[in-house]
């Protein structure tokens, strides 16, 4: 919907590199101008001043630093006339004159040196000014221009504007929506919350894959508050000119607190806030940091009291923030976007579809059906895109064949944008959740199953089992650490005994699980053969990190090496033979958890815990899987 600045980098680039290699140009003019204004007449050699010397032709000299001056007898030349050379260090040289009877005397420091040093010092800055005013004047011009630099280029929608966007406008995001009307509360009335002494939050980030409606959310806040959005994007703040982005953030809240209450939006915030320490080495980018500080020391700024300025944010990669972007007071609550679930689409279909005429044959449920996996805006193209095929079908009304056509068309884009899954695969995807959901449930130390969904989310994840944990954990024992293997093989144990086969989709699930087995073996020291020994070095970061890769091993001979894999692999193999177990005995609920899910793409709270209570433990219960 907004329009994408084309990338201008390179040719600022370019006018930055002409600018610096004239600045370059200057300072190298600044050492040599004063010898460049010295120069007098054209130079003499050096050995045939001393011959001119020792044949006694010579009246006066004038011995500089860097020249000698001089005049010859009225018979050798034009009286008056003054000859140089330059000198090489030549102590002998006042003994031959004095000898030879040539009047001669230091030179006095050069007269014009107020002149030289103004021309060296003032007028080339002065120029550089004066190229810099050029392109200034030359790029004032456009709308992009050099001129607005550390303006902010924010554009505000303000309540009024032809098209109010209301929460009425997004749909399929309850939960978010639910979060979202706290803060228009505190909008309109920061007075209720802030007299029973309740800090305003200043940061909400919401978070989601592209397409779910972060954007449009943002707006229907200002528009339920009806209060001024300024809305920037992060790519924007990031610019050639150092500097340039920090000046924009001040600008842009000095602006958003002129008309407080309001929000400020910041589209693509990892674009400034990526975590400083994953930048790597040096070089990493210095403007993005400043910048980031800048929005950092703004967040602190405004206190409770005098404005109520709210930050919105969005981003699809929460994990690549600054950690202290998240911190109380800055981003402190995150917002789930995520995409919406078969009815969820169909309300957003119903939105869209009110922009269209429709046929009586139009059956959105169906068409919500048909689309897993398809975010906010894929919806909202695909009723276009069926729209478009009605006109060119020559029809009045929209009809449900054209969306089946058109869905055809979208899918054909999105798979390769993000994943949509077919009828089998999505099949398998259930039966591996489920497969999770069940052995998770039944096993201690691995939380409480909150949710479990195929509609696949983020880059990785084709369907994902939500584990709670009911309380904090800092520590963990055996048993608890093998339910957690167990709990992650669940899934690639149930397309075994559903299919027969696996599927390359459980990867990410038995890497985890391996380095999970790994560090019970050689960090934590729970291998009965190996002993409470440290095979690694140093302290695994994080305690359960998921999928942190272990430390390097210390050096250990190779029967010590044998041992560990052995040991790793007996730890994962039972955890298997354990899940497999579950499943096998509670086969009948595994059919009927899956094909409900398959139905609804989405299991959770009180449904899903009533499903799982039913599952019967395993006959002959721990029995040789702790110990073994
Ligand atoms: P994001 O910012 O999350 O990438 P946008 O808010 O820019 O996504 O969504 C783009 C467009 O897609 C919106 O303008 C709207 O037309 C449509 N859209 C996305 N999500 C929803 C939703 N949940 N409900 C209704 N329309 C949506
Ligand atoms: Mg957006
Ligand atoms: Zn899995």
């Amino acid at each position: 919907m907004t329009i994408k600045e084309q990338p201008k980098p390179p040719r600022f680039r370019i006018i930055a590199n002409i600018l610096l290699s004239v600045s370059g140009l200057f300072l190298l003019l600044n050492l040599f101008l004063p010898s460049l204004f010295a120069s007098g007449p054209a130079g003499v050699p050096y050995s045939l001043f001393i011959h001119q010397v020792q044949e006694g032709e010579v009246s006066r000299v004038s011995v500089g630093q860097n020249q000698i001056r001089y005049q010859l007898k009225t018979e050798n030349a034009e009286p008056g006339a003054v000859f140089v050379t330059t000198p090489i260090f030549d102590l002998e040289l006042p003994k031959l004159l004095e000898s030879k009877g040539v009047e001669f005397a230091a030179a006095p420091p050069p007269k014009n040196t107020w002149f030289t040093t103004l021309l060296g010092w003032v007028i080339p800055p002065l120029i550089f000014i004066g190229i810099w005013q050029f392109f200034i004047s030359r790029g004032g011009g456009g709308q992009q221009g050099v001129l607005s630099i550390g303006k902010s280029k924010a554009k505000v929608y303000v309540e009024g504007d032809s098209a109010k966007i209301t929460f009425a406008d997004v749909a399929g995001v309850e939960e978010a929506k639910t979060e979202l009307v706290e803060i228009v509360d505190f909008l309109k009335t920061p007075a209720r919350f802030t007299q029973i002494g309740a800090r305003i939050p200043k940061g909400v980030l919401l978070v989601g894959p592209p397409g779910t409606g972060k954007t449009l959310l943002a707006k229907a806040v200002a528009g339920e508050a009806g209060v001024p959005f300024f809305s920037i994007s992060g790519s924007e703040f990031v610019e050639l000119f150092v500097g340039v982005g920090s000046s924009r953030v001040r600008d842009l809240f000095e602006q958003a607190k002129k008309q407080a209450p309001c929000i400020v939006f910041i589209d693509e915030l990892d674009a400034i806030g990526k975590s400083r320490s994953s930048n790597g080495f040096y070089g990493g980018n210095d403007e993005r940091e400043q910048t980031l500080n800048q929005l950092l020391t703004e967040m602190d700024g405004f206190a409770a009291g005098d404005a109520t300025v709210i930050v919105l944010a969005a981003t699809n990669r929460p994990e690549s923030l600054d950690p202290a972007l998240l911190r109380p007071g800055r981003f402190d609550r995150q917002v789930l976007v995520d995409r919406p679930d078969l009815s969820g689409r169909e309300a957003i279909l119903k939105i869209h579809a009110q922009k269209v005429k429709l046929g009586d044959d139009i059956n959105l449920k169906a068409i919500a059906t048909r689309t897993p996996g398809f975010a906010g805006a894929d919806l909202a193209n695909l009723v276009n895109e069926a729209a478009l095929l009605a006109a060119r079908n020559q029809r009045q009304t929209v009809a449900q064949e054209d969306f089946a056509e058109a869905i055809e068309r979208v899918v054909a884009g999105l798979e390769k944008k993000s994943r949509v899954l077919n009828d089998t695969e999505k099949k398998i995807v259930a039966y591996h959740e489920v497969g999770h959901a069940m052995v998770g449930a039944l096993i201690p130390g691995s939380g409480r199953v909150e949710k479990i969904s195929i509609i696949p989310r983020g880059m990785a994840a084709l369907g994902y089992t939500l584990q709670l944990p009911t309380e904090d954990r800092f520590l963990m024992n055996e048993e608890e650490l093998r339910g957690q293997i167990a709990t992650l093989l669940g899934g690639r144990s149930a397309e075994e005994i559903v299919f027969g086969s696996i599927t390359t989709g459980a990867s990410n699930d038995l890497q985890r699980a391996t380095d999970l087995a790994e560090r019970m073996v050689t960090t934590y020291g729970m291998s009965k053969v190996l002993g409470p020994l440290a095979y690694q070095q140093g302290q695994q970061a994080m305690f359960l990190g998921n999928g942190g890769a272990p430390n390097p091993r210390r050096a250990v001979s190779e029967d010590t090496a044998k041992a560990i894999d052995g040991e790793v692999k007996e730890i994962v193999e039972t955890a298997h033979e354990q899940a497999l177990e579950i499943l096998k005995q509670n086969r009948d609920l595994l059919e009927a958890i899956a094909t409900q899910l398959l139905e609804t793409e989405v299991i959770e709270g009180e449904k899903l815990h009533s499903l799982l209570s039913q599952i019967q433990p395993v006959a002959k219960e721990t029995a040789g899987f702790a110990q073994s």
